[in-house]
């Protein structure tokens, strides 16, 4: 039986989703959407923030990210999927709530502060002049503004994502709490100033599994070792072959660390991949022979790719099932959803603060 929680999350359109995104985020929403009444929001305004240089490929990127979400098991009968920009309400309620939101507040949040730091840091040539600046460089070398006010005013908009359903359960893992937190200060300013409209959103903590890129560092786009979740065979082949594994291993026969440890970070990533794909029993028992140096990696290799070939085999076939217009009818009747939510909100906002 679904409780009167409502969940909300969302992800910024980066396209295709690779194995990190499912692991860290979707699979936990597919099970949600059995327990909650559940909205899960592309947010391609959010893109914006970071990423309004290029916006050429931000609607296919949308429709790519959506098909991923349907294939891993996200039901439209279930939750509503919907696309943040269908929905004015989110750039309305954000405005309101950055009238009591303090300056001080955005500026010390530590996230923009960092996310700042590492776009410039990819620069080029940034580092040779040992400079901090504040500009960034897209493809075609024209410089833009990372010091804007939607980039900084981004938690705004993260509260206003969800208030404006009145979410209660925001699902994150125990590093995005301060994310939260701010979004829990914003609707307290609101409420203080202008009554009890929104209840604060509570977090709905859940681990999930670290995923290595196949160079063992995080999985991410950017770094270049990501492994899609739609990767096609041959491709998911190549990856895995070429994925690091213990670097202190140079035999067979020499013990392996398949683990992360202090003195061996940060472990192997193909063992790491073995405990995403196959049972408890044989995990136990690879990471036994790799400590025993009983194995070589290129055989333990050709096992991952046999675990993962059928999950891959699999999710190809489901997105395979879905047509882009199967997508745009998912977004329209979300956003028609979503929308009769948020003008009612909107309508005890407008109240509330006197305005019409
Ligand atoms: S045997 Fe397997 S787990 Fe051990 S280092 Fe090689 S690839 Fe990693």
């Amino acid at each position: 039986m679904k409780r009167a929680d409502i969940v909300f999350s969302g992800m910024r359109p980066t396209g295709r989703l690779h194995i990190g995104n499912y692991w860290g985020a979707l699979k936990n929403w597919v099970g949600l959407q059995n327990r909650y009444s559940c909205l899960f929001c592309v947010a391609d305004w959010h893109m914006l923030t970071t990423g309004y240089n290029d916006t050429s490929h931000i609607q296919e990127n949308c429709r790519e990210m959506v098909l991923d979400w349907l294939a891993a098991g996200l039901d439209p009968s279930k939750c509503v999927i919907f696309r943040q920009s269908d929905v004015p309400e989110h750039a309305e309620l954000a405005l309101m709530l950055g009238m009591v939101t303090p300056l001080s507040m955005l500026e010390h949040n530590p996230t923009w502060k960092e996310q700042l730091q590492e776009l410039a840091k990819t620069k080029a040539g940034m580092a040779a002049a040992g400079e901090a600046t504040h500009y960034e460089e897209n493809k075609q070398g024209v410089s833009y503004e990372l010091r804007t006010f939607g980039f900084l005013g981004y938690p705004v908009l993260q509260a206003a994502d969800v208030l404006l359903y009145h979410g209660t359960k925001v699902p994150v893992g125990q590093d995005q709490l301060p994310h939260l937190e701010l979004s829990r200060e914003i609707a307290r300013k609101f409420n203080h100033a202008f009554g009890p409209v929104f209840a604060e959103p509570q977090p709905l903590l859940t681990s999930a599994p670290k995923v290595p890129g196949t160079d063992s560092r995080k999985m991410s786009k950017s770094y270049g070792n990501a492994i899609d979740l739609c990767e096609a065979a041959a491709s998911l082949e190549t990856k895995v072959k070429a994925m690091y594994t213990d670097p202190t291993r140079k035999r067979a026969t020499d013990p392996g660390h398949p683990e992360p440890c202090p003195e061996n970070e940060p472990g192997c990533a193909v063992f790491s991949l073995h405990t995403l794909y196959a049972d408890e029993a044989f995990v136990k028992a690879r990471g036994e022979d790799c400590r025993a140096g009983r194995l070589g990696c290129s055989a333990c290799k050709k096992d991952l790719l046999a675990e993962m070939s059928g999950p891959f085999d699999a999710f190809r076939a489901r997105r395979d099932s879905y047509k882009v217009s199967d997508v745009d009818a998912v977004l329209s009747s979300g956003a028609e959803k979503a929308r009769a939510v948020a003008r009612e909100t909107m309508a005890e906002v407008r109240a509330a603060m006197r305005l019409r």
